[in-house]
């Protein structure tokens, strides 16, 4: 049994920006939850940030640009939200390493959690292909990544 990592919201825990949760109710995902520890989290969350909170996404790049101070996490308001999302990033990857986990499923979309797409920064619900930046973080450190779409990746009980 391995220890999983997941976006709290995914588990319906309402966290999200609206004060929603993104409940995932397919078999394979819950097979993943059955068949393995899981650990909730919420970057966002644990960041500081407030539930229901402003929408934020990154401009001027992805996740990885935000690391190497490019780019910048904003709300709809214009504040600068960089260092919350920070925190929760560092948070996650401490938690991660605590637990000695090395695969995160975390909520596709997301400035914190993408893995395969995120908000293009304009706030018109348009998609570009990115990460966000707590998915860009664990990635860096090596954790395996990947969205509530793409659990077949992962061989569970097998890390
Ligand atoms: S930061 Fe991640 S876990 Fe938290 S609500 Fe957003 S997508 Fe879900």
């Amino acid at each position: 049994m391995a220890k999983i990592l997941v976006s709290a919201c995914l588990l319906g825990c309402k966290v999200r920006y609206d004060g929603n949760d993104l409940k995932v109710k397919t078999g394979n995902f819950q097979d993943i939850l059955k068949t393995n520890e899981i650990v909730p989290f919420c970057p966002e969350v644990a960041g500081g940030l407030s539930v229901p909170r402003i929408a934020a996404e990154i401009i001027g790049g992805m996740g990885t640009d935000v690391l190497e101070g490019n780019a910048k996490i904003i709300g709809k308001d214009g504040s600068d939200l960089t260092e919350p999302f920070m925190q929760g990033a560092k948070l996650a990857l401490e938690l991660c390493q605590k637990n000695g986990i090395k695969q995160a499923i975390l909520a596709e979309a997301s400035p914190s959690c993408g893995s395969s797409e995120i908000y293009d920064g304009r706030f018109e619900g348009v998609k570009i292909k990115g990460q966000g930046l707590t998915c860009a973080y664990l990635q860096r450190a090596g954790i395996q990544v990947v969205s509530q779409h793409q659990v077949l990746v992962l061989q569970p009980g097998k890390v």
